[in-house]
C-alpha cells in the first residue's frame, strides 16, 4: 500500500571527543551492512594505530585550504587547531543508491549540514558524566596533558549545544548506547515524510471480491452438506 523513499538515510553523528562516538560506530556497521561510514579529511598528524584512507585522509594544511578554494568539501570546520572536513565525493552517491550514511563530524559541521540538508537524522552521544569524560580523554594515553585539557575544555562546551539536535544518548553501556542509536535510525525510516507514494486499491474492488469469495465458500458448505445428507 506504501511505497518508501528508497533513497538512504544521511545520520550525523556528534559527541565530545572521549564519548565513546568511535566504538559506537563500528559496532553499529558491523551489525548494519546497509550502512555506510564516510571518511573524513584532517590536516590533524595521524594518532598512534590511525590508518591513511581508514580513520581519516590525512592531508598537509595547504593542501587542505586548496580542497577548500576547490569546494571539495560538503562541510569543513577547524577543531582543536586542525582542519577536518567531509569529502562530497560519494555521500550523493551512496545516498541515491540507497545506503544510509554516517557523518561522524563535530558540531560546527553537523550545524553547516543542517543548513544545507535539513531532513538529515542528528544524534548526539554523551558521555556519562563530565568527570568520566576527562578520565576517558586521559586514559588514551595519545595526547599531552594540555591537548587534553583543551579537549575536555571543548568538549564541556559543545555538551550545552545538545539541543541542536534530534536525539541524544548517553553512552553509559555500550551494548545499550548501540541498539539506542540503531533504534533511532530503523524509527526514522519509518516517518511519514519517508513516504514517496501510497498505493490506494479501489476499495469497491476489493469488496467484490471478498463477496465473491464468501458466496462461494457458503455454497460449497451448503453442497457438502446436502452430499452428507
Ligand atoms: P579526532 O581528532 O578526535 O579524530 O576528531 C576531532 C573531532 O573532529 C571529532 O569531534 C570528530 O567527530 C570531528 N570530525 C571528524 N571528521 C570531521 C569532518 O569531516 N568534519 C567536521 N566538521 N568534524 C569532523
Amino acid at each position: 500500500m506504501i511505497k518508501q523513499k528508497k533513497q538512504g538515510q544521511l545520520i550525523v553523528i556528534s559527541a565530545p571527543s572521549g564519548a565513546g562516538k568511535g566504538t559506537i560506530i563500528s559496532k553499529i556497521i558491523e551489525n548494519n551492512k546497509n550502512i555506510w561510514v564516510s571518511i573524513s579529511a584532517t590536516s590533524r598528524k595521524p594518532r598512534k594505530g590511525e590508518i591513511e584512507g581508514v580513520n581519516y585522509y590525512y592531508l598537509e594544511r595547504e593542501d587542505f585550504e586548496q580542497k577548500i578554494k576547490d569546494d571539495y568539501f560538503l562541510e569543513y570546520a577547524e577543531y582543536a587547531g586542525n582542519y577536518y572536513g567531509t569529502p562530497k565525493g560519494k555521500i550523493i552517491e551512496k545516498l541515491e543508491s540507497g545506503k544510509d550514511v554516517i557523518l561522524e563530524i563535530e558540531i560546527q559541521g553537523a550545524k553547516k549540514i543542517k543548513e544545507i540538508l535539513p531532513e538529515a537524522l542528528f544524534i548526539f552521544i554523551m558521555p556519562p558524566s563530565e568527570k568520566e569524560l576527562l578520565y576517558r580523554l586521559k586514559g588514551r594515553q595519545t595526547e599531552s596533558t594540555e591537548k587534553i585539557l583543551e579537549r575536555f575544555n571543548t568538549a564541556y562546551k559543545e555538551i550545552n549545544e545538545v539541543s541542536k539536535y534530534n536525539y541524544v544518548v548517553v553512552n553509559d553501556k555500550l551494548e545499550e548506547a548501540v541498539l539506542k542509536v540503531e533504534s533511532i535510525i530503523r524509527a526514522e525510516k519509518c516517518r511519514v515524510d519517508r513516504i514517496e507514494e501510497m498505493l490506494v486499491a479501489n476499495k469497491e474492488e476489493i469488496i467484490h471480491e471478498f463477496l465473491m469469495e464468501q458466496e462461494f465458500d457458503n455454497k460449497s458448505i451448503k453442497d457438502k452438506l446436502e452430499n452428507e445428507q
